[in-house]
């Protein structure tokens, strides 16, 4: 039989499950239909907007009876930004989900009995403060209908800009510095960008902030190029509004002139301060609550520099590797797909020696400057893709490891990167994922090859959305 139901048509449906995106789904005589914004236990009126054979979407018209598990958003932005997916979800329901989107993977894709994964996963890691925790924003520039400047954020898959200066997982900082950026245009006539005709001059504003320096980062993204000494009309001006904010530490322009969605340009100008902002991160125990424990690894920031953007569940996802790692000051350990060495200067500490491998020159370059910034002389750092430098140098140089630790991007490990791990033959894996999809994949071939999970835990590093980090220990079976 095929799809009853007509676009367009309004039902009520009781909301029983969420994807892995965050949907909600609701199932009328057995057909599953897809309501982004409807909260798990809601029920909902929805407007049919798209039929398949076997399943349906809907618009979510009117929360009929509103789930125990719905809050009311902070962000009054939520369903238009599609930045947040689940903000209308408690807390706890949350990690809940996050718990249980971990736990499915594995069970589905990675093959894995459940009753084995129960014992083997530990209680997801949560944030006691779930607002305002990246050190990180890039608000788009426009002008709104009457010609005003704006700061915002681009409506779901759209590029129109729609303004908010006030996003609720970013500092507070945010909204004075988009605000003094966005007077300064006003008072001085500083056009922004038109991505559309590829007019005018104010692009992007990037900030920065390092939650333990306090130190603070402004970079304007812009489509123009030196005039005279200065590179944006009255620079004096916006330096000295911008300057009085506390924390402070660096302003530069970035150059970006092409037609492209790529946010920053590869030309950085300092127009004040320092190039850079420090930020540092501690190690913790993560068999006691996190508690503080090593000294901490400072790291020094670009506005191009990579560097995770929730810095508080950073250091427990980081101290929770390296317990994983099981160190004892002997080992040999290889960090694959290393970013700027963050993980790899938190396990220097605690091994012989440790060598990272990334294909991002310049965060190699970074990664060897934190190295010495820190005093840490036992680390090594070798630019390339993991799938191709490890059985390079384990065919050529015979390399050896104790312990090996991934951190690849969505995409997972590529399997020449995991044959050779399993040829090295080390006698623990710690597998860091920012998609447990992928990583059920890859831990279904290391399981094959002759490893056992050990411990799985997931961390709560993107609160409000769907996204979830988990770190998987293996260890060699004898
Ligand atoms: N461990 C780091 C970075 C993790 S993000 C941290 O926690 O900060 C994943 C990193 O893998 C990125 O820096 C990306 O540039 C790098 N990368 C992507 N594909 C790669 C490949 N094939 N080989 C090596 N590194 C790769």
């Amino acid at each position: 039989m095929s799809m009853p139901y007509e676009k367009n048509q309004i039902l009520t449906v009781e909301i029983e499950d969420i994807t892995s995106e965050g949907e909600g789904i609701g199932k009328i005589s057995g057909y599953p239909f897809f309501v982004k914004d409807a909260v798990i236990g809601d029920t909902v009126q929805i407007r049919v907007t798209r039929t398949k054979k076997n399943y349906a979407y809907g618009r979510l018209e009117k929360v009929v009876e509103p789930s125990p598990f719905r809050v009311e958003p902070i962000c009054g932005f939520h369903k238009q930004c599609g930045g947040c997916q689940i903000q209308a979800m408690d807390y706890e329901r949350q990690l809940e989900f996050k718990q249980s989107k971990v736990r499915n993977n594995l069970v589905r894709i990675g093959g894995f009995d459940a009753e084995f994964i129960d014992g083997v996963m530990e209680p997801v890691v949560g944030m006691e403060d779930p607002f305002h925790y990246r050190n990180k924003a890039q608000y788009p520039i426009g002008k709104d209908k009457e010609g005003k400047p704006i700061a915002g954020f681009y409506a779901g898959r759209t590029h129109s800009i729609i303004a908010n200066t006030d996003c609720g997982l970013g500092v507070l900082e945010n909204k004075e510095i988009l605000e003094t950026v966005l007077s300064y245009m006003e008072e001085n006539h500083v056009p922004a960008y038109e991505e559309a005709a590829g007019e005018g001059l104010i692009r992007h504003v990037l900030i920065r902030k390092g939650f333990y320096s306090g130190e603070i980062m402004v970079c304007l993204v812009i489509s123009g190029k030196k005039r005279g000494s200065v590179f944006l009309p009255s620079q004096e001006k916006l330096i000295c509004d911008l300057s009085r904010i506390k924390g402070m530490t660096s302003i530069s322009v970035s150059i970006n002139t092409e037609k492209t969605n790529v946010i920053m340009g590869k030309e950085i100008h300092t127009i004040w301060g320092r190039s850079t902002i420090n930020d540092t991160i501690f190690v913790r125990d993560a068999e006691n609550g996190f508690e503080l424990q090593g000294k901490g690894i400072t790291f020094a920031i670009s506005p191009l520099s990579f560097y995770q953007v929730n810095p508080v569940q950073t250091e427990k996802l980081y101290s929770l590797a390296l317990s994983y790692a099981g160190l004892t000051g002997k080992e040999t350990v290889w960090d694959l797909y290393c970013g700027i060495g963050t993980i790899s200067l938190f396990l220097a500490g605690r091994a012989k020696e440790v060598y990272g491998v990334e294909i991002v020159p310049q965060a190699i370059r970074d990664a060897k400057e934190n190295a010495l910034r820190n005093g840490i002389g036992n680390a090594a750092f070798f630019v390339g893709k993991a799938e191709e430098v490890l059985p390079e140098k384990f065919e050529k140089e015979n390399i050896y490891a104790d312990v090996i630790m991934v951190d690849p991007p969505r995409k997972g490990c590529d399997a020449a990167c995991l044959e050779t791990m399993l040829k090295m033959r080390p006698e623990r894996i710690v597998y860091v994922s920012c998609d447990s999809a992928t990583l059920a994949r890859d831990l279904k071939v290391l399981c094959g090859g002759g490893y056992e999970i050990k411990r799985v835990r997931a961390v709560d590093m993107f609160p409000m959305t769907v996204h979830v980090e988990t770190v998987v220990s293996l260890i060699r079976i004898k």
